[in-house]
């Protein structure tokens, strides 16, 4: 079985049909970029000019400086257009010059990492030969269709940007999941893998198989993290494909954890011959759990082009990012039959998509002041119309970047839609840059308040360091009051502006002094409103600790840290006098953060402001907020784990409900675990459980231990 996507590029407009039959060696020994075969001969360097060698060698230099950087790092310089242009110019050298193959060239898509084992593949994991010419797309069903001798089946899909994954099952349970590496071997990267709800842990299927699928970030998910990276002075991740990258990279699995990666599986070695077609490959993974891709089966050149630019058309209603259509050969034989080049298989093609460009003015850039003082400058454009939207603004991430580019206000930029979703300036059309364009030089007094800027150790981003910073103010209130945090209803921004304004917010703090009467004489706001308001803010006395943990915005600390300390301390009192090596016995926390918390809460200011709220009535601990006869019940002091889901509840408000009553929930089984929880498709937890002799229990007696009725739960 041979699979895969990648981003190389290959041209190859040679007689093709001709190589499969009679020049496969050859023609896997020379296949593009390889660099893995150096047995045959290519002739002497001396005949090739020096020139083209010079070329060479600096495009190879450069290209596997790019693929350190978007293979390894998650981290892209350039955009993959420009690098498709690199990759072709030098297969155009290749193929010009054969001698040049004596010299280095880049390997496609090494991302193979020191700090992870890694492991064989069981079957190659190749790339796919892309194009972004349709003359190429028909050039490649012609192919296709001279060695099948008439109009094919093609199936159409959405490629996603994310990354490639191979997932081996054991007798139908998980037993390792690797990267493509160099297609030879892959990174394992279980740990991580194994944070992805989607995916089953266990399937119906005996023997070894072996799933092959994407990794991938939702776009929804993307923007979220994106915006908690900016408020905590990281830069942002280019696109989802970055993130996902950088997320099975990491070491710490709860982190990963926090990414949300998501799975989408398209196809399954498990014997050869007992598929017919691509169509009943994705069948059978869905029937065994596996989220799938949306796919098209075409017959012949018209209907696969016209599959393929609908698909282009209507790309943005998936909720991933998606540059392109892969078009594959949908019957199995005749992928056998075709084969495969060194690097990517014949039966395949991806066709990307033109990432959407327009040209534009750069007519100001200003600051956008952040929660924590972070300045994020923003380019405020002409508007224009990319991608059936109109743009006014994009992101700049940060000082260094405007220099890079060499951005000046006046300049006519190219705006790209990157990732699909954000729009970023590419560069600036420095030919038609007016005399009187002008550089941004980064102040050095925050636009908003006038505050002195710094730069703290190795961050790129500037920060405001006045706490009475309006903008951050506004910010710190709608982050306290956010749906991640302490979810108060009906204060959303607009409001918390309202109220600022009329200077009854000055702090967050301010949120539980605010009274009825003050309320009801504002503007677009009646007794009715003010009620609302001031319920939804009694309500939020009684949250959970970790969202008020959140709420505080303690630099480095989000949700998911912030549940891992209350379930740990499950009181404000212990945990603002921990130390930080304390904190970091606790799983899932590193230094930076338990240094931030620290310092966070040895802060006199941080104290008084604990102390006001505390005051003011606000949960400091949890299980304080449940009845006093549920603390007794069969929560208290219990620490569960959870498998599979529930129909009446989401898993997050189970672990918040038992934490109200007094109990723990934990990730992983460990003979600490008293309970593991239930729930539908669950999985290898059930088996791990029974080992450690952990007693299970079912959705049913849970929803009664936390008298909830289930049909009533589901609607909430
Ligand atoms: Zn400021």
């Amino acid at each position: 079985m041979l699979l895969l996507r990648q981003r190389s590029s290959k041209f190859r407009k040679k007689s093709w049909c001709r190589e499969i039959f009679f020049r496969r060696r050859k023609a896997i020994a020379t296949g593009g970029g390889g660099g893995m075969f150096h047995s045959v001969e290519h002739g002497n360097l001396a005949t090739v000019p020096r020139a083209a060698e010079i070329e060479f060698a600096e495009l190879a230099d450069s290209i596997g400086e790019h693929d350190r950087r978007y293979y390894r790092d998650g981290a892209p310089t350039i955009g993959d257009g420009e690098y498709d242009g690199l990759r072709r110019r030098m297969e155009f050298l290749l193929e010009k010059y054969p001698a040049l193959r004596r010299l280095h060239v880049p390997a496609v898509g090494d991302d193979r990492m020191d700090k992870f084992t890694r492991r064989p593949h069981l079957a190659p994991m190749l790339s796919l030969n892309n194009t972004y010419c349709e003359e190429d797309l028909r050039q490649f069903i012609g192919r296709v269709e001279k060695v099948s001798g008439g109009e094919t089946e093609f199936a159409v899909e959405p490629k996603i940007d994310g990354l490639a994954m191979a997932v081996i099952f054991r007798d139908g349970r998980f037993a390792y999941a690797l990267t493509r590496g160099n297609g030879a071997e892959g990174d394992d990267v279980s740990a991580n893998v194994r944070t992805i709800g989607e995916l089953p842990m266990e399937i119906q299927l005996a023997g070894t198989v072996e799933v092959r699928g994407e990794v991938y970030v939702d776009r929804e998910n993307f923007l979220r993290l994106n915006a908690m990276r900016a408020e905590e002075g990281l830069e942002p991740f280019a696109s989802a494909r970055n993130l996902a990258v950088g997320s099975l990279r990491l070491l710490d699995p709860e982190r990963a954890a926090e990414r949300r990666l998501r799975f989408i599986a398209y196809d399954i070695g498990c014997g050869d011959g007992q598929f017919q077609t691509h169509s009943q490959v994705l069948c059978t993974l869905r029937s065994l759990g596996f989220p799938t891709n949306d796919h098209t089966v075409c017959r012949g050149a018209e209907e696969t082009w016209r599959a393929v630019v609908h698909l282009g058309s209507c790309r943005r209603d998936y909720p991933f990012d998606t540059d392109g259509a892969v078009v594959k050969v949908n019957g199995r034989a005749l992928r056998l039959l075709l084969g495969a080049q060194a690097t990517a298989p014949r039966w395949a093609m991806a066709y990307k998509f033109s990432p959407e460009r327009a040209e534009t003015i750069l007519e100001n850039i200003t600051l956008r002041v952040g929660r924590s003082g972070v300045l994020t400058p923003v380019a405020d454009l002409r508007p224009v119309s990319l991608g059936g939207t109109t743009i006014r603004s994009a992101t700049l991430h940060n000082g260094d970047d405007i220099a890079r580019k060499d951005l000046r206000i006046g300049d006519s930029v190219i705006v790209e839609r990157a990732g699909e979703v954000i729009p970023a300036v590419v560069a600036a059309v420095h030919a038609k840059r007016p005399p009187w364009a002008t550089p941004f030089t980064f102040p050095d007094k925050c636009p908003a308040c006038s505050g002195s800027l710094v730069r703290i150790g190795g961050e790129v981003a500037c920060r405001c360091l006045n706490c009475d910073c309006p903008p951050q103010i506004f910010r710190r209130i709608q982050h306290f009051a956010s749906k991640d945090a302490m979810d108060i209803e009906s204060l959303g921004p607009q409001r918390i502006s309202q109220l600022m304004d009329a200077g009854m917010l000055l702090h967050f703090v301010d949120i539980f002094r605010l009274n009825r009467s003050a309320l009801a004489s504002q503007r677009r706001m009646g007794d009715k409103s003010a009620d609302r308001l001031l319920g939804a803010i009694e309500g939020a006395k009684k949250r959970p600790l970790w969202r008020l943990i959140h709420g505080l915005g303690i630099p480095h600390v989000g949700a998911e840290t912030a549940k891992i300390l209350a379930g740990k301390w499950p009181s404000m009192e212990k945990l603002m006098d921990l130390s930080g090596e304390q904190l970091q016995l606790c799983g899932g926390i590193g230094e930076v953060v338990a240094a931030s918390a620290v310092k966070f809460f040895s802060d006199g200011h941080s104290r008084r402001l604990i102390a006001q709220l505390a005051e003011y009535g606000l949960s400091m601990a949890d299980g304080e907020a449940a009845p006093k006869g549920d603390v007794a019940g069969p929560f208290a002091g219990k620490i569960f784990a959870i498998s599979g889901t529930f129909a009446a509840m989401a898993r997050d408000a189970i672990g918040e409900a038992i934490a109200a009553r007094g109990g723990t929930v934990r990730k992983s089984l460990s003979k600490k675990i008293d309970m593991l929880l239930v729930g539908e498709s669950p999985g290898s937890k059930v088996a791990e459980a029974e080992k450690l002799s952990i007693p299970t229990v079912d959705e049913g007696t849970l929803m009664g231990w936390l008298g909830v009725d289930g049909s009533a739960a589901a609607g909430i």
